[in-house]
Parts: structure tokens; C-alpha cells; sequence
């Protein structure tokens, strides 16, 4: 339970027994995994070998097949009767107290050994299946509101005034492309674009400046009807969890359709997402107050303001980038850290960027996927775009084995990873979101 400054305690974000750091399950991967122990239960859609896709929940090294245990009669309605399907749209789609009590019940099962002979069937060994999209991702939207990302950008195009007048306002944001949105490991291909040439005279050819944007990826859970707004008090019941995304981006590209519309063609070749949502139920021990605005900033309009949003509207979640180059790869080495940010630098919070998106009466749909912006922190080790780790190209970034990247290369994979960490608590992890990158057509 928070609670807030005027002592009001906020009966919507419950901790209960399946946050109890002395939870153990009988899985026996599960005990003191870093990723997946029973504290989180993250969601996905997975396959086993040679058979469909179906829902899933991750546990230790295993995947637990929640679709069988449905028809078999071990979950609650109504969210059995959600995971019927190959997509968590319809488990999304309910509202938030229906996936608390099969949170509940997952937790039970997986805690209590004399469940094990009922689902050890439905057991899985991570390492032999194929993860799918969770979703049927119906539309996606991309913010900005990484501040220091906005500031660095911002300097590179407009060096006296870095942020636009409205960014302290409002979340920036523009629509993507919800086709292009794949899940982690499915290579990326480099796009082809038209670039600035000499005098203004076009180029199409091969992106010569890719890139990746380390970003947290919002899945819409219960929507809201076309002319309704969300309420910024009740945008957190509306989000059903959060997952790594990678906004691949083709810088040169950029540079030369953005004005005046914006990114198109630069960021819609492909979207990278990490497999497993980790739900906003399992994120609330990590919840904490976002930072305050600096003095002077000015405050948030009505609509974008809310004292339990205020209170513990951020999540305290650790984020790293590594690269692992084809050299690397020849060579053995492991991958390469090279940079190592928090969620705190988000200058909106999760639930501003729902609200902000329904405030015009938008609807939003279960499964539609809101991602954050590049969460660069304040310093070059906390980029989170190589534009910004090389200074636009001005200052390579170089690896421990002696090479350098302005760009990413062909063969370049690169990996994100998020922990939500805590006191007393036992920490969660994301688990990742990698793509290597494969040469132009
Ligand atoms: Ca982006």
C-alpha cells in the first residue's frame, strides 16, 4: 500500500503475499533467479517444440503453459476464459482486479508442492521453445519524454535552445507502425532511404548512420471508448505492464524527412520488443515517487497532474545496452556494456503517457503498445542511442577490443536488459530485447 504525503493511503496499489520476498517456488530454477523467480510472473506467448503458439508464464528457466491449466480448471474466470488464443489481447482487455486474482493463483500454484504432479506436464523448458509478439499489437505510439535524450538531441540540431517550448507541457509523442513491431531476436534489417546529398540533392540508398534507442514499452490493458478520456488517477489500472523496446532508428534518414512532420520512414522498418511483459501488478513494490521538477519548471496542466501519480508514479528500474560486435563474436567474447541508465529520467510518467494519449478522446485499444522515448541518463555512459554515446559521429565510441562505432555495423547485435530493484524486496528482471543487424537488400 502507498502511502501519499497527506497520509491517505491508495487502496489501487496493493502489495500482497505474491510480492513476499520469502516466496519460493517449487521450481527449482525459480529460487534466486535473476530474471524470472516467483516474485514476477511475467506474461508471453510461447511455443513448445513443434506445437502452436499459446499464453505463458515465465518461471526460473521454464515456461508455464497457462493455457492448459485453463482448460483444465486450476485458473479463475474471467481470465481463463482469456486464454484461449494465441494473443494476451483478451487477458489485457479485463480490468485490472481479474489479472491480480489470477496473479494470485499462479503464485499459489507455483508455491504450494502439492501442485507440482498437476503441472508438471505443463511445464516447459524455456531453452526449447520459440517466443512470439504477446499481443496483436493494434497500434503503437512513441514518445519523447526522456529528458536528457531530448536535451542532447536537441543540441545537436539546435544548440541555443535544445528543448522546443512545449516539451515541459506536454509528452511528445508521434504515431509508429504497429506492422513492423517484432519480437527480440528476429534480426533487423538495414532499411534503404532517401538521405540529404550535396546541395540538397537526394540520395536512396542503404542508411549509412543506424541506430538503436534503448526505450520501456507500455501495453494498454483495459481501453477506453472513442470520445472518452482516462483520467490520469485511473491511467495506471489501464496498463497492463511494461517490456524493453528497441526504436531502431536510420539517423541520416531522419535528418532529412523530419522536418516538418517528423520521423517515418527512419523508424518504421522495424520495432524490437522483449518478449515478456512484466505486469504492473508485479511492479508495484518497485514503485516509486519520479523525481520532482527542478524550480522553475513549470507545473503539469490539471489533467497531467494526480497526487498518487506524484507519489509513486515511477518504477525504480535499471536499464543497460550491450553490444556484441561479428569480431566479438569470432573472437568468443561476451557482449560489451556500453551504457547503464534508470526509468527515473522519463520527465512524464508511465501514467502521464496514457492519459496524455486519451486526452482527446483517443481510444485505446488492450494491446496497443505506447513506448517512452530513449531513456538517456544524464551523463554519455547513460546514453541511450549511439547518436549521443558518439557525440553525432564526432566522438566514436570505443570497444575493449580496440574497435570503434559511430553507427551500428553489419553484424552488430544489440542487447537490452532492465532489473526493478528495491530494498527488501527480491529484484525482478525484464529478461532481454536484441536484433542483430543484417546487411542492406
Ligand atoms: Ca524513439
Amino acid at each position: 500500500m502507498l502511502l501519499l504525503e497527506n497520509g491517505e493511503r491508495c487502496m489501487s496499489i496493493e502489495i500482497d503475499e505474491t510480492h513476499d520476498p520469502a516466496r519460493e517456488s517449487w521450481v527449482p530454477s525459480a529460487r534466486r533467479h535473476a530474471q524470472f523467480p516467483i516474485q514476477n510472473l511475467p506474461y508471453g506467448i510461447f511455443a513448445p517444440a513443434d506445437a502452436e503458439p499459446r499464453p505463458g508464464v515465465a518461471i526460473g528457466d521454464a515456461i508455464l503453459d497457462i493455457g492448459a491449466l485453463a482448460r483444465a480448471g486450476l485458473l479463475p474466470e474471467p481470465a481463463a476464459s482469456a486464454l484461449g488464443s494465441n494473443t494476451l489481447n483478451a487477458l489485457f482487455g479485463l480490468p485490472s482486479a481479474a489479472r491480480r486474482a489470477l496473479r494470485r493463483r499462479l503464485s499459489q500454484l507455483l508455491t504450494d508442492r502439492a501442485h507440482e504432479p498437476a503441472l508438471a506436464t505443463s511445464l516447459h523448458e524455456a531453452t526449447a521453445c520459440t517466443l512470439h509478439l504477446p499481443v496483436l499489437i493494434g497500434d503503437y505510439s512513441d514518445f519523447y519524454v526522456g529528458i536528457h535524450h531530448a536535451m542532447n538531441v536537441g543540441r545537436i540540431f539546435r544548440p541555443d535552445t535544445p528543448l522546443m517550448p512545449n516539451y515541459k507541457h506536454l509528452p511528445i509523442g508521434y504515431h509508429g507502425r504497429a506492422s513492423s513491431v517484432r519480437v527480440s531476436g528476429t534480426p533487423v534489417r538495414r532499411p534503404l532511404g532517401q538521405t540529404a546529398g550535396p546541395d540538397n540533392r537526394p540520395n536512396f540508398a542503404p542508411t549509412r548512420q543506424l541506430d538503436y534507442e534503448l526505450e520501456l514499452g507500455i501495453f494498454i490493458g483495459e481501453g477506453n471508448s472513442l470520445g472518452e478520456r482516462i483520467e490520469l488517477a485511473k491511467a495506471s489500472q489501464h496498463m497492463a505492464g511494461l517490456c524493453l523496446l528497441n526504436d531502431w532508428s536510420a539517423r541520416d534518414v531522419q535528418a532529412w524527412e523530419r522536418l516538418p512532420l517528423g520521423p517515418f520512414l527512419s523508424k518504421s522498418f522495424q520495432t524490437s520488443i522483449s518478449p515478456w511483459v512484466i505486469s504492473t501488478e508485479a511492479l508495484v513494490p518497485f514503485r516509486i515517487a519520479p523525481p520532482s521538477r527542478p524550480e522553475g519548471d513549470p507545473k503539469p496542466l490539471p489533467y497531467l497532474e494526480d497526487a498518487t501519480d506524484r507519489a509513486g508514479g515511477q518504477y525504480a528500474l535499471n536499464l543497460e545496452v550491450s553490444l556484441l560486435t561479428s569480431r566479438m563474436r569470432d573472437s568468443a567474447l561476451a557482449p560489451e556494456r556500453i551504457s547503464r541508465t534508470t526509468s527515473t529520467v522519463m520527465y512524464f510518467t508511465f501514467a502521464q503517457i496514457v492519459a496524455h494519449q486519451a486526452s482527446n478522446g483517443c481510444n485505446l485499444n488492450p494491446g496497443d503498445l505506447l513506448g517512452t522515448g530513449t531513456l538517456s541518463g544524464p551523463t554519455r555512459e547513460g546514453s541511450g542511442s549511439l547518436l549521443e554515446l558518439s557525440g553525432a559521429g564526432t566522438q566514436p565510441l570505443r570497444l575493449a577490443n580496440g574497435e570503434t562505432r559511430r553507427f551500428l555495423e553489419d553484424g552488430d547485435e544489440v542487447m537490452f536488459t532492465a532489473t526493478a530493484e528495491a530494498p527488501g524486496r527480491v529484484s525482478i528482471g525484464f529478461g532481454s530485447c536484441r536484433g542483430v543487424v543484417l546487411p542492406s537488400h
